[in-house]
């Protein structure tokens, strides 16, 4: 189920919004955070997570205000730039079993550093 409603309070990335567990941090306002992937898949990997509790991009599209939502995209931007991502990166939101999310807290993968291949093997 990818509409799924129960978020898990114990996922990895709630310990990171409540400092239980630390990351390298690269951005933070009010609603987003964002930081260094622990696996990183290119010269630059970084996470980007809204603090308000959402379960994947799916439930976040169903229950988030347009203000979140909206605020949450134009942090990207913001994150690209404090990583000189001024050549172009990639975005990634795995959603779901299929989708591959291991993590069930939404997040934005942000790739670069390098020219990407392509987004399927
Ligand atoms: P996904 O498969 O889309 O759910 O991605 C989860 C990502 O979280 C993976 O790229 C992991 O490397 C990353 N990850 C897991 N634990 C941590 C952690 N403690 N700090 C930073 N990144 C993590």
């Amino acid at each position: 189920m990818i509409d799924i409603k129960n978020y898990d309070n114990d996922n990895i990335f709630s310990k990171i919004l409540n400092k239980t567990i630390p990351s390298k941090k690269i951005y933070e306002d009010e609603k987003v955070l964002a930081f260094e992937d622990i696996n990183p898949q290119a010269p630059i990997h970084v996470l980007v997570i809204p603090k308000e509790k959402f379960c994947s991009l799916n439930d976040f599209c169903l229950n988030a205000s347009n203000e979140t939502i909206s605020e949450f995209i134009r942090s990207i931007e913001k994150i690209a730039k404090i990583l000189k991502l001024s050549n172009g990166y990639r975005i990634i939101s795995n959603i779901g079993k299929e989708g591959g999310q291991e993590v069930p807290h939404l997040h934005f993968h942000i790739l670069g550093g390098k020219q990407l291949g392509k987004i399927i093997d």
